[in-house]
């Protein structure tokens, strides 16, 4: 029997995924555990609704699995309420919006270029920002948040919802000091941890528990479980309506989805019992641990950060000094020679969006595959070459010039012997390590 082309694209992924170095710092490895619940026969199952009150039949088994999802999530983060159906991230940061806004009303966010999501008011392209009044805050020189702005901004537009949460932030989130500027305007605190949810329950970063009133994360990113995310709701949020859980229910659904991905439900569950065992705990101080060594190790290299370092599980390769624009060609560069990350803005950024002037790197993938702080240094030097190779070839200053650059660069790229070379250098040292051991 022939094989379907769709298993044999599923095995090259799986040789992309295992030659090369993996540095975005919003992707993770399940567990085979967690990856078998995943394919498991709950996606057959329609399940409108919640436990013991669903739309369909025979959902007894189901009722039971998410149950003990949100028992197991409401322990591990120390919460009264949780809803583990939202389909991923973004929707569940709409839902949280219908729940306690009207459209219309304003919302706060930090901005796209500043490191925040675009599901945080990201003007008028996405939802968040057409269907509500997004005013947005920024950071100060130093790349952190600029409270005394942030505050002034607050006071004069007085919010519904401030939303505390970014994608390319080296620095804690000061969930305290967010709490205080809600408070003063009367603003609903939702702390969006997508990131570093891990790195909250090993200890690694403060919790939101204590200052937020809603705090939404997705479930694939540290905390190291299926694609997905869940809402939770504080007692604080439940001290100043009582019915906010429910409303958040109902903004799931019938507000924004229909059945919930079962399979994904378990798989959640699954992820929580791994977190909530003492080797998470270790897993979260090393993806730290990484980060400190990476950052040291490309600051070897010649290579500034923003923010000068890390306080988390990434850092932001500020590549200015060597002209603006470099983030595109360092990347590809970089996926040519196996190790693959992203290109980012950077703080003032001073080209574009599309092409950027950074490069985001994070440590929560190579961690899950057991490397450690000589890795780190060694993935450090190779990225220091490649932006040394890389370094002269600018992007054109005319518009119209660039696509057809970008055409000869990667022709370029793609047959350079010293980025071959050190692909197979990065294959050698990858072949020590399976995409999974904890
Ligand atoms: C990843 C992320 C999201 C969106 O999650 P998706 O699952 O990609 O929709 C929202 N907010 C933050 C802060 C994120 O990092």
């Amino acid at each position: 029997m022939t094989q379907d082309p769709v298993s044999d694209l599923i095995t090259r992924e799986q040789t992309r995924q295992r030659e090369k170095i993996g540095l975005i710092p919003s992707e993770n490895n399940t567990s085979p555990e967690v990856s078998s619940v995943l394919s498991s026969c709950l996606s057959n199952k329609y399940s409108e609704g919640y436990p013991g009150r669903r739309y369909y039949e025979g959902n007894q088994i189901i009722d039971e699995i998410e149950v003990l999802a949100q028992d197991r999530i409401k322990k591990l983060f120390g919460v009264p309420y949780v809803n583990v159906q939202p389909y991923s991230g973004s929707p569940a940061n709409l839902a949280i919006y219908m729940a306690l806004m009207q459209p219309g009303d304003i919302l706060m966010g930090l901005k796209l270029v500043a490191g925040g999501h675009l599901t945080h008011g990201h003007p008028k392209v996405t939802a968040s920002g057409s269907f509500y009044q997004s005013v947005q805050y920024g950071v100060g020189e130093d790349a952190k948040v600029d409270f005394e702005a942030l505050q002034v901004l607050a006071k004069k537009h007085r919010p519904k919802v401030i939303v505390v949460g970014n994608t390319a932030y080296p620095f804690l989130m000061e969930f305290d000091k967010f709490r205080k500027i809600a408070d003063a305007v009367g603003a609903w605190l939702v702390a969006d941890i997508s990131h570093v949810t891990g790195l909250v329950i090993s200890g690694d970063h403060p919790s939101p528990v204590s200052d937020a009133d809603v705090i939404m994360s997705t479930t694939h990113k540290t905390f190291r479980g299926p694609r997905g995310a869940m809402i939770m709701v504080t007692n604080r949020g439940l001290e100043r309506d009582a019915d906010l859980g429910k409303k958040i229910d109902s903004a799931i659904i019938p507000g924004l989805q229909g059945g919930p991905h079962n399979a994904t439900t378990a798989a959640i569950a699954m992820a929580a019992a791994e977190a909530s065992r003492p080797e998470f705990k270790k897993y979260g101080h090393q993806i730290r641990k990484n980060a400190n060594a990476l950052t040291q190790a490309l600051q070897v290299a010649g290579l500034k950060l923003v923010g000068d370092g890390t306080q988390t599980h990434l850092m932001v390769i500020d590549l200015t000094p060597f002209g603006p624009g470099l983030g595109l060609q360092v990347a590809y560069a970089l996926d040519v020679a196996g190790i693959y990350a992203n290109r980012n803005t950077v703080p003032n950024e001073p080209f574009s969006p599309f092409y950027p002037s950074g490069l985001r790197v994070g440590t929560p993938l190579v961690t899950t595959r057991g490397m450690k702080e000589a890795e780190m240094e060694q993935i450090g030097v190779w990225i220091g070459r490649v932006v040394e190779l890389v370094r002269d070839k600018q992007l054109p200053k005319v518009t119209q010039a660039r696509q057809q650059f970008v055409k000869e660069f990667r022709a370029w790229a793609d047959e350079h012997r010293q980025l071959q070379k050190i692909k197979q250098e990065v294959k050698a040292l990858t072949s020590g390590f399976p995409l999974f051991r904890w």
